[in-house]
């Protein structure tokens, strides 16, 4: 742009004044760049203070040399819906210049509602909030050398609910799922899901299922993942019997990064081995699950939780998001002690 401006001008020894505050970085680049002689200076516009008007009414700052007969440039970081540059073209009118030339850095022709001239445009660009290199968002960002874009998801809350097989973490999500209006996923169900419809992910799991074993961390981390691309518009999740291992706390923490999200809180149901190992016995009666139906396969989980799982507390509190419940009472107890954490965070 500095370039072409040059040519067209061609003798023409150019005010180039730039728009405080966003356009500084851009002009200092732009002078710099630009092969023949030249001035510039900087204005700002500012509402005043203290006036209450429907209209905005914007005061000049720093205008203070004669323009008359020059050919001025303004340039603008960016030109969104054109009221600076309204303004702007109203204070030159009676500046008596040559000639008023608008160049901008940034333009979003979606959002401007105004006719007059942009004489050179550097790059167009949606109408997105974008900050860095000059611009701000509530006076923040301006020093960032190179142009981002806000990032606009909602906030989601986040919960993994943890404890032994058997403490009640998916009667407990039930409830708080219908409560925070989140998806729950429960690894355990999408893999007895799989096995049930006979599926590739199904048989691997299965083997390692039905002997109270762990599967495959990247198994299991990439089913996972793909149950939460499913629900790309969720509130948040409620994951249940996922993580189970560092590596898949890792993983997660990465897949929530890439949501620019987080892991909340880690809730956790305590309760005693001997209770788990009775309640567990108890709904293999009922729930067809061949890894409920005997007791030394019932005991292995317990224990797999032990050696590989219980060393996420250690994980999340050192992160300041493990909150122990005591998962012993009734349902409506407990999920009431699970709420009194939830409604905390
Ligand atoms: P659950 O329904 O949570 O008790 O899980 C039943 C079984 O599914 C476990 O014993 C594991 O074999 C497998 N499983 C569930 N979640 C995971 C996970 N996060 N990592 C590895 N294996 C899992």
């Amino acid at each position: 742009m500095a370039k072409e401006i040059a040519e067209d001008l061609k003798d023409e020894v150019p005010v180039f004044i730039g728009i405080l505050n966003g356009s500084f970085m851009f002009v200092s680049d732009f002078v710099k760049k630009y092969p023949k002689p030249c001035e510039v200076t900087f204005i700002k516009l500012a509402s005043y203070e203290g006036v209450k008007s429907t209209e905005d009414i914007q005061r000049l700052i720093g205008l203070t040399q004669d323009l008359s007969g020059r050919t001025v440039v303004i340039l603008e970081d960016i030109i969104d819906s054109g009221n600076t540059l309204e303004e702007v073209h109203r204070i030159f009118k009676s500046e008596n210049v040559k000639q008023l030339i608008i160049a901008t850095l940034f333009y979003k022709p979606t959002a401007y509602k105004k006719d007059f001239k942009l004489h050179y445009v550097g790059i167009e660009i949606p109408n997105k909030f974008i900050v860095g290199y000059g611009l701000d968002y509530n006076n923040l960002g301006r020093d960032l050398p190179a142009i981002y874009q806000l990032k606009t998801t909602q906030h989601m809350t986040n919960i993994v609910l943890f404890g032994p097989p058997g403490a009640g973490k998916g009667t407990q999500a039930n409830f708080l799922k219908e409560k925070y209006s989140l998806i729950h996923i429960s690894t355990g169900d999408v893999f007895r899901f799989n096995i049930k419809n006979e599926t590739a992910l199904g048989m691997i799991a299965k083997s390692y299922m039905d002997k109270g074993e762990l599967v495959p961390d990247q198994v299991t981390i990439d089913m996972l993942s793909a149950e939460v691309e499913k629900n790309a518009d969720a509130n948040g999740f409620i994951f249940d019997g996922f993580p189970r291992t560092n590596a898949q706390a890792d993983a997660l923490d990465k897949l929530m990064d890439s949501k620019d999200s987080q892991i909340d809180a880690m809730v956790a149901l305590e309760v005693a081995d001997e209770v788990l190992v009775g309640r567990l016995l108890e709904r293999g009666k009922t729930s067809g699950r061949v890894d409920d139906a005997d007791e030394s396969i019932i005991r292995n989980r317990i224990k797999e939780y032990y050696n590989k799982t219980a060393i996420l507390k250690d994980y999340y509190s050192a992160q300041n998001k493990y909150f122990g419940a005591d998962g012993v009472g009734s349902i409506e107890d407990i999920t009431v002690r699970l709420s009194a954490i939830i409604d905390k965070l």
